[in-house]
Formats: structure tokens, sequence, C-alpha cells
């Protein structure tokens, strides 16, 4: 049997937890969710649905993939459409092109294993949230990492000289993980272009669309792509991680074989997560407007914090992660961030894990004391070894 690894972020988070329940003190930058609790709307919503017990359609209740269509389609606008494989003769997005998942991380596995056959080759960008390599490889695919450019935009010109006729598939994840950056408009308008007339999919993971702190975002699929599958779900907009409920959105084809895989593996989303995800909808699926000041306030603080240690950064665009560029002091980044632990009690999640080694993600959902104080341990930490590696580089 093949050996996996597990998610390196969630081991790190739980070891994180582990350390901090045995009285140790622990800075933990290591989460991928809000720190939120349930909103409260939602909180009410499915109070009302208790009594609910019985298995949905595979692919979700029908008035939320009612509701999914009817938003995607005011979210992204006409600009989805022209020839999108998801689109029928042009018309809207409809309900039976999305499927309703326990997670956007289903969604992606029943995505990646509708479109890939064995040996088939799909393009990853990286660094590259902890799981697409993994997902493709269990899909029977052969991930290609493509690096963004310095400043984490898509780098078109070297997906371009990556593909090849096995490629069957890109994952373009805006805003992105572990950067927070947000691809350009001209990059992503790139893409399309080069993909115009090829069977190459753009798989979007969209999970972060709903947390962006700049005006200038437009997100993946209003680039017009021909073939198109859009992943998102509720974990990060309304801090739903532990509820699990997502979706995918793709032309009827690839739904359908998404539906039929997830009749065999995890059945229907459950029930009282497909009604918060009902009325997440209601509300356009906008985050509460608290959270979002809230990480904004954050992102300023971690922002100038960081530049007091003296490490390079760039400021994130959305999400809610910092990349720290580690290539200064070390290439091992797993090394120096154990490092770090050790004696300072920051949890970071090295770059290793998004298949970029002298690299460290920082999450930025927790309170502003324990951020502050953090940032005053990672600069303790960091001055002791200014440029330590950097003639390695
Ligand atoms: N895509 C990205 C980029 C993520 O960061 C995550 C984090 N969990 C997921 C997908 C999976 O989301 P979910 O928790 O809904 O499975
Ligand atoms: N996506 C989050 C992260 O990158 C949650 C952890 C995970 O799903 O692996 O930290």
């Amino acid at each position: 049997m093949a050996v996996m690894n597990e998610s390196a972020t969630l081991a790190l988070n739980a070891r994180a937890k582990r350390l901090a329940a045995e009285s140790k003190t622990i800075y933990n930058l290591t989460a991928g969710e809000l720190a939120d609790d349930t909103p409260p709307y939602i909180q009410a919503a499915v109070a009302k649905t208790l009594e609910k017990n019985k298995y949905t359609p595979v692919a979700g209740l029908p008035e939320l993939r009612q509701a999914i269509a009817d938003h995607v389609n005011d979210y992204y606008g006409s600009r989805i459409g022209t020839n999108s494989s998801i689109l029928d003769e042009n018309g809207p997005i409809a309900a039976a092109n999305v499927v309703v998942t326990a997670g956007a991380k289903p969604a992606l596995y029943a995505a990646l294993l509708s479109l890939v056959n064995p040996g088939d080759e799909v393009i990853v960008p990286v660094p590259a949230w902890v799981s697409y390599l993994d997902l493709i490889k269990l899909a029977g695919g052969k991930p290609v990492a493509v690096p963004l450019t310095a400043e984490y935009d898509l780098d078109v010109a070297a997906i371009k000289a990556a593909i090849t006729p096995k490629t069957k598939a890109i994952i373009i994840n805006s805003p992105h993980n572990p950067t927070g950056a947000v691809f350009s408009k001209q990059a992503v308008a790139k893409l399309a272009a080069v993909l115009k007339g090829s069977d190459i999919y753009v798989i979007a993971d969209d999970i972060y669309t709903q947390l962006v702190f700049e005006d200038d975002f437009t997100p993946v699929p209003k680039a017009g792509f021909e073939r198109l599958v859009i992943i998102n779900g509720f974990s990060k907009s309304q801090a739903l991680t532990g509820w699990r409920i997502g979706y995918l959105i793709a032309d009827k084809s690839v739904a359908g074989a998404a539906t039929a895989l997830l009749s065999h593996i995890t059945g229907n989303a459950p029930l009282p997560s497909q009604y918060a995800g009902l009325e997440a909808m209601k509300r356009h699926d906008q985050p509460p407007q608290a959270t979002l000041d809230a990480l904004l306030k954050r992102r300023e603080l971690v922002s100038k914090g960081l530049k007091a240690t003296g490490i390079k950064f760039h400021l994130p665009a959305g999400a809610f992660y910092f990349f720290l560029d580690l290539r200064d002091y070390t290439t091992n980044s797993a090394d120096w961030c154990e490092q770090l632990l050790i004696e300072t009690g920051v949890v970071l999640v090295p770059g290793e894990a998004f298949s970029t080694p002298g690299f460290a993600r920082l999450s930025f959902v927790t309170d502003e004391k324990t951020l502050n104080r953090a940032l005053v341990e990672i600069k303790r930490f960091a001055v002791k070894q200014p440029g330590r590696c950097s003639q390695a580089l």
C-alpha cells in the first residue's frame, strides 16, 4: 500500500495544540482556519433543522445546489461565459453543474479523480498548498510544479513551457495559500489565451475569494477559461472548517462523474452543514464584517512587526497568510522553524510543506496579543543569526 504523509499543516497545528495543552508557552501561527466561532446566523438557521436526518441526494440538497448556482452566476457574472464548458449553450450555471461535498478537499479529489487518467500531468504553481500534490498522485496523475514569479504572480511563460500532450489540468488558487497573493488580471488573462482551444482544464480553487484586502482582485474564473472546474466552500468564508462543507462546479460530465465517485466514498455532505451553506448563500457567502476588519488590523500589525525583524516578505492581498522569505538565514526552513519552536514557542509552517524550502508560512488569524508576542520572539530569534546561510544560495 502506498504511504502518504499526513497534511503537514494539520499535523503541525495538532502538535502546537498538544504542546500548549502540556502548559508550554506556544504561539501557534499555523492555523489555516479563522479563530472565530460559527457565525450566530448560521447557528440559528441550523438549529431549526436539527430534526432532519435523512440522506440527501449525493450531489446535495436541490435548494442548496440552486442557491450556489445563483450565487456563482451573480458573483462571476457573464465573464465566465463565452465558451466555458461549464455552461450549456452559454446559459448560466445550473444546479446540475454543482456538486456539494464534505469540504473543499473532497471536491478537489473528486474533480481530479474524474479528470485524470493514469500518467496524466497536472500543473501546479509552487509554492502550493500541501494537499494538491498528494491528491494528484492519489488520483494517478503526475504533479508538475512550476514556480510562481518572485512577486508571487503566475509565471505564464513557464506554465506554457511545462505543457505537454499529457497535461490534463492546471490548479490555480487565488487568493493563494501559502503566499496570500492574488494573481494579476493580466497574468490570468494571458493564461486563458495560452489555453484557448486546448483540452486543458483550469481547476480554480476559489476558497479564499471572500477574504480579500485589496480592490484590485479578479477571480480566476472571470478570465473566461473554456474548460473550467471551480472549487469552493464555506470553511474560510464562514469559519466552518470543522463542519466539512464545500462544493465543485463543473461541466455536466465531470459533475456526473464526481457525483458517482462520491456516492461510494462520502455519500452526501453532512446535512446540518448543507443547511449552514444554504444560510451562507442567503447572505451571498459574505463573511461577517467584524471578521474582515479584524483580519485587516492583524495584517497591518504583522506587517509592521515583521519589518522590525528584518525578514523579507510580501504584503498578502488575501487569505490570512504571510509567506516569510528565510533565504538570508537558511535553505532548510524545516530546521529553522523547528529551532524557532524549541527556543521561542513560535510555530510556523516551514516552506517544505508547500514545496518551497527556504520560506515559512505565518497565519495571522490569531489574536493581537499572541501575534505581538510571537513577533517579539521571532525578532529575538532572527537577529541572532543574520545572513547565516545566505552564501549557500
Ligand atoms: N484549498 C485551499 C487552498 C486550502 O487552503 C484549503 C484549506 N483547508 C482547502 C482547499 C480545503 O478546504 P476544506 O477545509 O473546506 O476542505
Ligand atoms: N488549508 C488549511 C491550511 O493550509 C488547513 C489545513 C489543511 O487542510 O491542510 O493550513
